[in-house]
């Protein structure tokens, strides 16, 4: 008989909700992570009193979130403590004014309305359109298996009206935005979440426009930090038996006659399972830890050809004053042709020195992430791996001075006030937890790399492997990776 039933591979949010979900089934669980925490890229850590977060800053799409956990028999508002935000954003314009966009779909209207009044039509017109596509997606596309064709049309058998939308799977998110709205600035405001892919919007899905939409259902940040979600689900896996160990790290996945067998660890321990779930990157996984020899030709050649997604850097500060924001979350907003000209050049490896990005007030819904009286900013901004003429060793303190003092500008006084400052660098992310190029989603998200054509949730080369996480269908994100782990468990559960 084998130590465990399931080994899962890596303690993000993918593995530990299949984990979590698949101990309440009764199997025997064990949990591997090879850092000194859980979460992957959805945790929090602490320095001389700040608490920053790692990576993922926003909760929402909350639906997989929600639905993980009654398949966990509890609810998510019993188990983290949500904060919603409101306004949702603070727009940043390149010409230095701000709007602030309240999350009513109506209080979104009215600020539509003041910024170009022939545009508020075409507002509700882009709401009721992306409700409805929300609507037919969000339950099925997201929380269903696409490792084959037949599930795909499975999906739109049972939701015909998807069909509707097909042009905007084919389609890109610029376009879609520029079909809705001629104004420049409500272009911005509604392009903005281009950026969360991490790819121009000319070459960002149509599908993504839908965050516009979803972001008015609610945008959260949970009291204590991301960490919050996966030390819940660690908690709920862990009162079903499931074992957690941090400090472990996995060096090759067992493999006889092409059937998952086990793991062996760093340290040359064996340790066997009848089923294995990786929720690390893919082609990692594929071709380190498996090893070509055990895969067919064509998976050979297709793992080897999937694009890494981009890598970005993370800048967190402490400060000693309140800044002076309007909101939780501020975007620094951009035209799309800058969008699309500035991604070229990150792609080139050129940083700029103006930044887009994302500016999370944490401590502004959770006061308790700094000392009395001082304050926390995590800010995403652009980080391409590969640095023209240079490389982050050399550029990780020169690329924070440079930051600082470009937020200085953004936010008065910032300068002065700064003390904690830490860089997250893409290499920071290939060392801390693995990730290959500091790839933030594992695998590019575009069309050609998505649903059936991205790595397939239940191996289709080796038996008894599965994947959950940003690697595999539907992709990176938080409550993305969440329905992973959902549709990685429903697929043990359907064939184990
Ligand atoms: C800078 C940044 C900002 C982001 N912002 C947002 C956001 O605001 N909102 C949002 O929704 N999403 C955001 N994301 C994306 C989101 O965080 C990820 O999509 C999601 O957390 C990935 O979850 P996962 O299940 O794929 O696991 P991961 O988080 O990738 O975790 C994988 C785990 O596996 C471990 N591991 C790797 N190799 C091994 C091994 N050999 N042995 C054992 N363990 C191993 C790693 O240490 C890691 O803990 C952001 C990501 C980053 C990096």
């Amino acid at each position: 008989m084998a130590d465990y039933d399931v080994i899962i591979i890596g303690a993000g949010l993918g593995g530990l909700t299949s984990g979590s979900i698949l101990s309440r089934q009764g199997r025997r669980v064990l949990v591997l992570e090879q850092s000194d925490r859980i979460g992957g890229a959805c945790a929090s850590y602490e320095k001389d009193g700040f608490t920053f977060d790692i990576g993922a800053c926003i909760v929402e799409v909350m639906e997989p979130i929600e639905m993980a956990f009654r398949m966990l028999g509890t609810t998510l508002q019993d188990e983290v403590e949500l904060v919603s935000c409101d306004p949702i954003y603070s727009f940043v314009f390149q010409d230095g004014s701000r709007l602030s966009v309240p999350l009513s779909f109506d209080g979104a209207a009215e600020v539509v309305e003041r910024i170009a009044p022939g545009e508020t039509a075409n507002w509700r017109r882009f709401v009721e359109y992306f409700g409805d596509f929300y609507d037919q997606v969000i339950d099925s596309f997201f929380v269903n298996p696409a490792n084959t064709m037949t599930d795909l049309l499975k999906m739109f058998a049972a939701r015909p009206r998807i069909l509707k939308y097909l042009p905007l799977f084919g389609g890109n998110y610029e376009d879609v935005v520029r079909k809705f709205f001629s104004d420049e600035k409500v272009q911005q405001i509604t392009g903005y979440q281009a950026c969360y892919m991490g790819l121009p919007p000319e070459r960002t899905s149509g599908i993504f426009a839908m965050l516009v939409y979803a972001e008015h259902l609610g945008m959260f940040y949970p009291r204590g930090g991301m960490m919050q979600i996966p030390e819940a689900f660690r908690r709920l896996g862990e009162k079903h038996g499931m074992e957690v160990r941090t400090d472990t790290l996995v060096k090759k996945v067992l493999v006889e006659d092409r059937r998952a067998r086990g793991v062996v660890l760093d340290d040359g321990t064996e340790i066997t399972s009848d089923l294995v779930v990786s929720n690390v990157n893919a082609r990692q996984l594929y071709l380190d830890m498996i090893g070509e020899e055990h895969l067919p030709w064509l998976a050979r050649y297709g793992i080897k050809s999937y694009k890494l997604s981009h890598s970005d850097c993370m800048l967190n500060l402490g400060l000693d004053y309140g800044p002076p924001l309007d909101a939780h979350f501020s975007a620094m907003a951009a035209p799309m042709e800058v969008m699309n000209e500035k991604n070229k050049e990150t792609e080139n490896g050129i940083l700029h020195d103006d930044k887009l990005g994302l500016i999370c007030w944490t401590t502004l819904s959770d006061p308790a992430m700094a000392p009395e009286g001082k304050h926390t900013l995590n800010i995403v901004m652009e980080g391409p791996y590969d640095l023209r003429g240079t490389d982050w060793d050399k550029e990780k303190e020169p690329c924070k001075e440079r930051a600082i003092a470009f937020f200085d500008k953004v936010i008065p006084g910032l300068a002065d006030h700064v003390q904690v400052a830490e860089l997250l660098t893409p290499y920071d992310f290939e060392r801390r937890l693995l990730y290959p190029g500091g790839a933030i989603y594992d695998l590019e998200l575009d069309l050609t790399q998505s649903a059936t054509f991205r790595p397939a949730a239940r191996s289709k080369s080796i038996k008894g492997l599965y994947l959950a996480g940003n690697s595999t269908h539907p992709g990176g994100g938080v409550p993305v990776v969440i329905g992973s782990g959902i549709i990685c468990a429903d697929l043990i559960d359907r064939y184990e």
